[in-house]
């Protein structure tokens, strides 16, 4: 079940300011199909298998973000619809999206997956690695020319200290704007996407213009 008001309470509030991926991951299509007749579009999904499953057999004008871990052998499965992959936490993973794009005939958007969390759980780049990834796009543009690197995503430490969470994504807005410096203008770089349910509005106070809702609108995932 959805929760029609918190939905459009949701919209009210980052209107102007960012936004919103639905997160409809273990989520029935029903759930889906509901908020999109309300108008959403954008829906984020975690799981390759599932999300092909329901890009099949629902509207076609969704746009599906990929935004869990991605595993290099399973780009194939979503290089010829996915809209927005959010993970990309490699050069290996950001070459084989590139070779997938290619072979569909298309140029697909990613974000770059930066690790802020001070919990070594959590996936993505270091400032070396992403260094890394900034000097090979730069430097070797036509080995890259299936990818487009939209922006940044993160996740900030599961904690209840706010000045925490807020300097974690204070940390990604500092390399956002880094990574808009040293990419332009080959890439637009303008997506910075962080927030999710229990921490959006520090996100948004942060320079997050897109964030990531599940448990909001959909409810608690059993
Ligand atoms: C599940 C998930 C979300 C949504 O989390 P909620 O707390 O339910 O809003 C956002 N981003 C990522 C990467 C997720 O895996």
């Amino acid at each position: 079940m959805i929760d029609e008001s918190k939905y459009q309470e949701l919209l009210n509030e980052i209107q102007g300011k960012a936004s919103l991926v639905a997160v409809s991951k273990f989520k029935p299509s029903a759930d889906i199909e509901a908020l999109y007749h309300l108008g959403q579009r954008d829906f984020g999904e975690n799981y390759v298998q599932e999300l092909v499953g329901k890009a099949t057999s629902l509207p076609s004008d969704i746009r599906w973000h990929f935004i869990g871990h991605l595993q290099s052998n399973k780009v194939k499965y979503i290089a010829p619809f996915v809209y927005l992959i959010h993970g990309v936490d490699s050069i290996r993973l950001l070459k084989e999206i590139n070779k997938q794009a290619l072979k569909n005939h298309r140029v697909i958007p990613i974000l770059l997956q930066i690790h802020i969390a001070s919990e070594e759980s959590k996936f993505g780049l270091d400032e070396e690695e992403w260094q890394e990834i900034m000097e090979q796009v730069t430097l070797n543009p036509s080995d890259f020319a299936g990818v487009q690197i939209k922006g940044l995503m993160g996740m900030a430490s599961f904690s209840p200290d706010q000045q925490v969470v807020a300097a974690e994504f204070k940390q990604l807005q500092d390399l956002f704007n880094r990574t808009q410096a040293a990419l332009s203008p080959q890439h637009a770089v303008d997506v910075l996407s962080m927030g999710m349910s229990n921490d959006y509005q520090l996100a948004i106070d942060n320079g997050s213009n897109m964030i990531r809702i599940g448990s909001l609108i959909f409810g608690a995932r059993s």
